[in-house]
């Protein structure tokens, strides 16, 4: 249920196992979230507080993904974007210096290389930065993808496994559970099944009535816009505590992202951007000069507690698993959450309690 990156990575990776898959998709495939998103894999830069059972998750999934974009490359037949750049997460007073020497020391103890950089070690990396930046945590190991095209690729690589996908369904609703599993569309189709994947991103709240528990997912809107950028202008992935900005091999540099509380809005809003220009040109100055010649805006489903829901319903016997929640590293986590959801189906046991779907109801 869904034809996000998340609904589509376990499609792909249970359809490779040997099982039958259809994906029921409301809209169009990463017509949502995952196809407005910057396409980040940044375990290290996301998770700046300390090494919990996310952080665990998000680095998982970045030393899943070079196998796993090959796997979809080479079965696609389709080249996406997949650029191994590091990171900066730059800092402009000599007080945070402190703060991004704590986060190294944490992080090289979790496989990042990660140093501080300044001066004139930092411009070299990055030579168009403000001069106003005093440091910069520069992380070798993130990476970034284009997402709308690995989508693309994604969704092409299932159809060529098997996946019968259907789209533009309009509204798709949980009619049985219990027993067996049975799925309707508006245009009075129904669809049966061993089992159900929820991937329904922002909308699995809709679910919280059919399946008796608290969903406590929500949509929070990022607004994000793209410069033209003829000349590589960043080489990382450029990080601070307002947003990020990565350039593209398409020639584009990407600049995000807001965080509204809008509802199902997606539209994007004269202030969002502003706001977004205003630090860009202060880590950037060339960006004075110029306009984003595109802005959009996706909605992250993100939950009450930050984590994702992932794992089975108790009550549905295993049949029912959700793969939902997954706010501001979908992208990022979409390997690691295909091989845990394939994994619990071929019998391996329940991910982390942690990421229980059930664990918000009492
Ligand atoms: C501006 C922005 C930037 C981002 N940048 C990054 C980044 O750099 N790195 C990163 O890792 N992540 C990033 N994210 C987050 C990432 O996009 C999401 O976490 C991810 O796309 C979630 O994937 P999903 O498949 O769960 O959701 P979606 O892509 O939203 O897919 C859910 C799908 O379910 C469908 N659906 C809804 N209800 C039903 C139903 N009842 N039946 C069937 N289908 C249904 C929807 O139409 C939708 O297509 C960003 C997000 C935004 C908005």
């Amino acid at each position: 249920m869904g034809g996000g990156v998340v609904g589509l990575s376990c499609a792909f990776e249970l359809q490779k196992r040997g099982h039958q898959v259809t994906v029921l998709e409301i809209g169009r495939c990463g017509g949502q979230a995952s196809g407005a998103a910057a396409g980040m894999l940044a375990p290290y830069s996301e998770n700046v507080e300390g090494p919990d059972d996310f952080f665990h998750l998000c680095k998982e999934s970045l030393r899943l993904y070079p196998a796993w974009r090959n796997e979809v490359r080479r079965i696609s037949g389709r080249a996406f974007e997949y650029t191994e750049s590091g990171s900066l997460y730059i800092a402009y007073h000599e007080a945070d210096r402190l703060a991004l020497e704590g986060r190294r020391l944490w992080q090289n103890e979790h496989a990042s290389s990660g140093i501080v950089l300044e001066g004139d070690a930092l411009f070299r990396q990055e030579p168009m930065l403000s001069r106003d930046v005093k440091a910069a945590l520069y992380t070798p190991e993130e990476s970034h993808v284009y997402a709308p095209d690995y989508v693309l690729a994604l969704e092409h690589a299932c159809r060529l496994i098997g996946v019968q996908i259907f789209e533009q369904l309009g509204k798709v609703t949980v009619a049985e559970w219990r027993n067996d599993i049975v799925v309707a569309s508006q245009d009075g189709q129904s669809f049966t099944g061993d089992r159900l994947v929820v991937c329904n991103g922002a909308w699995a709240q809709e679910l919280e009535e059919a399946f008796d528990i608290r969903i406590p997912v929500y949509p929070i809107r990022g607004q994000i816009c793209a410069y033209e950028a003829e000349v590589k202008p960043v080489q990382h992935m450029v990080f601070c505590n307002q947003g990020y900005l990565v350039a593209k091999e398409n020639g584009t540099l990407v600049c995000g992202a807001s965080e509204d509380v809008a509802g199902f809005d997606t539209s994007v809003t004269e202030r969002g951007i502003e706001r977004l220009r205003k630090w860009n040109k202060q880590a950037f100055p060339f960006l004075a000069e110029q306009e984003p010649f595109h802005r959009w805006a996706g909605l992250r489903p993100s939950t009450q507690d930050g984590f994702p829901l992932l794992g089975p319903l108790k009550q549905s016997a295993g049949r029912v698993v959700m793969a939902a929640g997954h706010y501001r590293n979908g992208i990022l986590l979409s390997p690691v959450t295909a091989q845990v959801v394939a994994d619990y189906i071929d019998g391996g046991g329940s991910p982390l309690s942690a990421f229980a779907p059930e664990r918000f109801t009492h």
